[in-house]
């Protein structure tokens, strides 16, 4: 590292798993950050991504709040756990500015550093929760040997609180990256969906249907259920579509996003 003084060699203390990880790979860059805790560094390698499978089968999965995701084999991951610290830590932030806006100005320092704290944690929770989710999908999809659907834009109906929006936009955006790098790094194919009509279509016989927060009601074919999980399952179908072209007839085609290895999804035309 070169300091004021000139250059310096620093020992890495890392682990095997990061000692595997560097073993054999050109850094093409890196980033020294001062935590709290001490100093880290940041080290970018490029590793070659393994070839796509080829598959017909396809994993829907539909993002939500309520449930962050929901996927169309069935799979729920509920978002009850991150409510509760995110409430916890909305409750803290509000007692700390009330006791900064009172108090002296050492203590409205101290409130400050508070709550930069605070974030920094309710952050890291966020994306220990993402890493668990994205990384249980891509699995299944390895063991299923499927390709995995995700919508291209989220849909953020059912709140319109601006804060809460921002952060839930952030998470969604987090979820989708990290179920994408994961599963480009396991060879399996991610394909990106227009969100239109996935949430308001019935997955059973592709008509408007009524959605009343997590309940999806079909007055054509009587299908009833969890909304999410109806999303996901027309999520599959549009996936499904880009690996079969001109197969159920339902789509044209729109043009494909031009990022290496994610294919963009057809648009559903509904009825
Ligand atoms: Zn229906």
């Amino acid at each position: 590292m070169t300091l004021l003084h000139g250059r310096e060699r620093i020992p890495l203390d890392i682990g095997n798993y990061q000692r595997n990880l560097l073993k054999g790979q050109k850094p093409t860059a890196a980033t020294l950050v001062k935590m709290r805790s001490g100093y880290y560094i940041d080290i970018q390698v490029k590793s070659e991504a393994p070839d796509t499978i080829e598959t017909d089968k396809v994993i829907g999965v539909d993002l939500g709040i309520t449930d962050l995701a929901v996927t169309s084999e069935g799979e729920t991951y509920s978002g009850s756990e991150i409510k509760t610290v995110r409430d916890h830590f909305a409750q803290l932030r509000t007692d700390l500015q009330r006791k900064a806006s009172k108090g002296t100005r050492s203590t409205r320092r101290r409130c400050r550093q508070l709550l930069k704290r605070l974030s920094g944690k309710e952050q890291r929770f966020q994306r220990w929760v993402n890493h668990g989710i994205s990384k249980s999908i891509v699995q299944r999809a390895i063991e299923t040997e499927s390709a995995i659907a995700l919508e291209d834009l989220s849909g953020i109906r059912q709140t319109s609180n601006r804060r809460i929006k921002s952060l839930h936009k952030w998470a969604f955006y987090q979820l989708k990256e990290y179920v994408s790098y994961k599963a480009l790094g396991a060879g399996i194919p991610v394909i990106l969906v227009e969100p239109a009509y996935t949430s308001k279509t019935c997955h059973q016989c592709h008509h408007i249907g009524d959605r009343n927060g997590k309940v999806f009601s079909c007055h054509s074919c009587g299908w009833g259920g969890d909304a999410d999980y109806n999303g996901a399952k027309n999520i599959a179908d549009l996936g499904a579509a880009v690996n079969q072209p001109g197969g159920p007839g339902l789509f044209c085609l729109i043009e494909a996003e031009k990022i290496p290895g994610l294919q963009k999804a057809p648009l559903f035309r509904g009825g």
